[in-house]
């Protein structure tokens, strides 16, 4: 694709590095056919080729975005689909990601979305305002069908009851058994901890295991993916900082071997912290040691190898790919591997590609075109008829979970009870 950005535009290495991603499209449109929003709605500029052009338009005039391209830059969901069709490489998840910035700079939402986003990019990360925020979410759960439409599909997605912090997520550090192996410090995030803290318990449980001595930093938090979807770097960066000093700073400096992550939207961001960080010289090296030690959990007990497993009971899992885990990291076949040879029945979700909707804040933010995708999503994962559905990451958990009564777990919690552990509650 030509561009035509001036030299000044050019010497901002955000527009300089998009330059280069709008130079390396072709406009062929294969990402189309795989886009989730395309596929429902048959718009072009719904499309990735078609958001690719109003991105070029927006950075190329210099000037503030405008209400056209905000509303189908807002409608992308960043689940990265095209990213894995796109013959030429084109690195899509830069480009949005730098046109959210670009939004966030220059466009004058409407009141009440400037408050909701600020809301969720203040709440969201922090797990005691965000457990505040549930439990008045599930009080005022019955009288959603008062509020506007919005607020509504808000609460809808609030649980019916939350369960109590787990003293696992607090900082310490958790001795390996037997012969110790590795050393890791374990992301424990920020919503996870609150919506189900038994995916943290789970996985130490796992690692320790497996051999490894498992830290929960003081001072790491959240990883950033929230704000940083939301177009807001300033406190994304502020996230990342947090984390990579805690992370960095553990064994006297010495650091972890690897960073484990359980939550594979945070996994996607965490690997991109060089990136992020790549013009900052007092950051970029800590960021490219973080990224490059950030694994999520399954390639971590891929490689130590399973221990010997024994499924308590037979079960049918559909294993519902997060599309931060396969298009965002592109690991595809190591969970269900893992699932298999821990002895369950793994099936594939037919149209696996597609998005479920619940893409970080997407769900809350654009709730008709999330609960579309989820309809279909859960259509799909019901015709393979599963006694449970597997996913790696809780915003794919949350998302399915209020659709279905087919119990919903993470992918390490079948791990830890076929190797040991206890039943995952969510099965009866
Ligand atoms: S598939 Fe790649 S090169 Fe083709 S239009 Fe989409 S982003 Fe551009
Ligand atoms: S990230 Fe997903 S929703 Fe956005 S353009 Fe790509 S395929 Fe479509």
């Amino acid at each position: 694709m030509q561009t035509s950005f001036s030299l000044a535009q050019l010497a901002d290495a955000d527009v300089a590095e998009s330059e280069k991603i709008l130079r390396s499209c072709v406009h062929c449109g294969f990402c189309t056919a795989t886009c989730p929003t395309y596929v429902l709605l048959g718009d072009e500029l719904d499309s990735p080729r078609g958001r690719i052009y109003l991105i070029k338009n927006m950075l190329e005039s210099g000037a503030a975005a405008d209400a056209t391209t905000v509303k189908h830059v807002d409608r992308c969901l960043s689940c990265l689909s095209c990213m894995t069709t796109c013959p030429s490489s084109v690195h899509y998840m830069h480009l949005v990601d730098h046109a959210r910035a670009h939004i966030e700079k220059t466009f004058e939402r409407p009141l009440f979305d400037r408050v909701v986003r600020k809301l969720l990019a203040l709440i969201l990360p922090r797990p005691t305002l965000f457990r505040a925020a549930l439990v008045g979410g599930i009080l005022a759960k019955p009288f959603a069908k008062f509020l506007p439409a919005r607020l509504g599909a808000m609460l809808a997605l609030a649980p019916d009851s939350l369960p109590t912090p787990s003293p696992m997520d607090r900082p310490q550090i958790f001795p390996a058994q037997g012969q110790r192996r590795m050393r890791v410090a374990l992301l424990t995030g920020c919503a996870q901890q609150v919506l189900s803290p038994g995916i943290n318990e789970a996985t130490i449980r796992l690692l320790t295991r497996h051999g490894c001595e498992v830290a929960v930093a003081a001072g790491a938090g959240c990883c950033g993916a929230l704000t940083h979807h939301l177009g807001k770097s300033d406190a994304a960066h502020e996230s990342a900082r947090k984390n990579i000093t805690a992370w960095l700073g553990l064994w006297d400096g010495v650091g972890p071997d690897a960073i484990v992550i359980n939550a594979s939207g945070c996994g996607t961001t965490i690997k991109d912290y060089g990136f992020m960080f790549r013009d900052d010289p007092n950051w970029a090296a800590s960021a490219a040691r973080v990224a490059e030690r950030a694994k999520d959990i399954s390639e971590i007990i891929t490689s130590l190898g399973l221990a010997p497993a024994n499924v308590p009971k037979k079960l049918t899992v559909a294993y519902h790919s997060a599309c931060s885990l396969q298009h965002g990291q592109k690991i595809t076949t190591l969970p269900k591997s893992l699932l298999m040879a821990a002895g369950f029945a793994v099936r594939d979700v037919p149209e696996g590609h597609l998005c479920c909707g619940s893409a970080g804040t997407y769900n809350l933010l654009q709730p008709e075109i999330a609960g579309q995708l989820r309809t279909r999503k859960l259509a799909n994962i019901a015709r393979v008829r599963p006694d449970v559905i597997a996913a790696g990451n809780i915003g794919c958990m949350t998302q399915l979970a209020g659709g279905t009564q087919t119990p919903v777990v993470h992918t390490v919690e079948l791990l830890d009870w076929a190797t040991g552990g206890p039943k995952p509650e969510a099965i009866a």
